[in-house]
């Protein structure tokens, strides 16, 4: 058998990691041309997730890169009234750590085989139909070599091509469009700011808009300036200047009105990494009719707004596809089918309360909603 795996992101690597320890071969296709070859985003928060890395036997290696301390969380009202402190005490659980993902995703390429990813293949389409399960498949690249394949797994992410396959659904913009910054080394470069972040989450919600900033593991402070309610061509008619990053902060600070000077100055502070991202889902509770020779894990198959569960979901998906196969080694069918049963089950509630959250974060009452979220009761 050999399976496929187009994408090496927290998905691909999780399924190709529990189908190694259990003796199958896979092949991962990437498109990229490195695993440094282009900037891995910030921490994540990994919950559930976490038995996808105990099945892969990565578990103590996750507990050794986790930072406890970044699930600390500070909320605030745009006038700078401190809503809500919450510091993690140091002999807390691992319950939902934060982790940066460049080091989850080291931790999984290093787990491999040297020559499990083919770095530079960036997947453009499958022949023939991956409907037929007598003949093995055959994949083509951009750079016009193939490969075969007995099983196509499609963990390519948000704008997937191997999803054309099994579904016409397509992700469809939610209304929020979001601005990432970032301020590098802010222990040295602004010790007032890192001490008013601190070691986690510094939250500030306005009406229709949010600022999130979070420390990751390397001193940096990602920051994501989000707009809700808006449309596609946000970007286009906000005024933001990006190919002018000094301009774009103004322009950002000045779409911040009434605003206290102690958020804004995180802003003033950030560097010239100015990066607009409009945020995409696909349907809640999406399925399609299962195939023999073809499926999709993580984005690729249930993208939700990103409040925190799609990281988890992937990882999950990739390893409980892993022990479906490891349990069905002789019936690929058998596998995927009921990799794809608990897959719709589990992904469709978390996609249903990420849109709920996603719902509450840009209702009119947001702030208070978000404060009895955090302290129920
Ligand atoms: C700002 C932000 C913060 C988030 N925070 C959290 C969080 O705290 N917790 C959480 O659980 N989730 C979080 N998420 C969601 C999480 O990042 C994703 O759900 C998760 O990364 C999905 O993993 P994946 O493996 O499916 O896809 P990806 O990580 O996107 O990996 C897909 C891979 O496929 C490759 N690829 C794409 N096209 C091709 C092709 N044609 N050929 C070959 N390779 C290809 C890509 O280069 C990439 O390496 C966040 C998302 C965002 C945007």
């Amino acid at each position: 058998m050999t399976v496929a795996i187009v994408g090496a992101g927290l998905g691909g690597l999780a399924l190709a990691r529990v189908l190694h320890i259990n003796g199958i071969d896979c092949v991962v296709h990437e498109r990229d041309t490195s695993r440094r070859a282009r900037d891995q985003g910030s921490m994540l928060d990994i919950h559930s997730g976490q038995r996808a890395l105990r099945e892969a036997g990565l578990i103590d290696g996750f507990r050794a890169i986790a930072r406890n301390e970044g699930q600390d969380m500070r909320l605030f009202e745009p006038d700078g009234t401190l809503l809500l402190q919450e510091d993690t005490p140091d002999d807390a659980g691992f319950e939902r750590p934060e982790v940066d993902r460049a080091d989850l995703r080291d931790l999984l390429l290093d787990s491999l085989p040297a020559d499990t990813v083919r770095w530079g293949h960036a997947f453009v389409s499958a022949d023939p139909d991956p409907d037929r399960d007598s003949d093995r498949g055959l994949l083509h690249f951009a750079d016009g070599s193939s490969a075969s394949y007995d099983l196509l797994v499609g963990a390519d992410g948000a704008q997937s091509r191997v999803r054309p396959l099994l579904t016409d659904a397509r992700p469809v913009h939610i209304g929020q469009n979001t601005v990432e910054l970032g301020i590098p080394d802010i222990d040295r470069t602004h010790p007032d700011l890192a001490a008013r972040v601190g070691r986690g989450n510094y939250w500030v919600l306005g009406d229709g808009l949010s600022l999130a900033a979070q420390r990751n593991g390397d001193g940096r402070v990602r920051i994501g300036l989000s707009f809700y309610n808006t449309g596609e061509d946000w970007f286009a008619t906000s005024g933001i200047p990006f190919d002018d990053p000094a301009a774009a902060r103004a322009r950002l600070i000045e779409l911040l009105p009434g605003w206290d000077t102690r958020h804004t100055a995180l802003i003033a502070a950030c560097d010239d990494t100015v990066v607009p991202r409009s945020i995409r889902t696909l349907p809640a509770g999406l399925t399609w009719p299962t195939r023999p020779g073809v499926t999709l894990i993580g984005d690729a198959a249930h993208l939700m707004p990103p409040v925190g569960e799609g990281a988890n979901m992937a990882l999950l998906d990739g390893a409980l596809l892993g022990l479906a196969l490891a349990a069905h080694p002789e019936d690929v069918p058998a596998a995927v089918a009921e990799y794809e049963h608990e897959m719709f089950e589990r992904a469709g509630a978390a996609a249903r309360m990420s849109t709920d959250i996603q719902a509450l974060l840009t209702s009119p009452d947001a702030t208070r909603k978000m404060l009895a979220f955090f302290q129920p009761g």
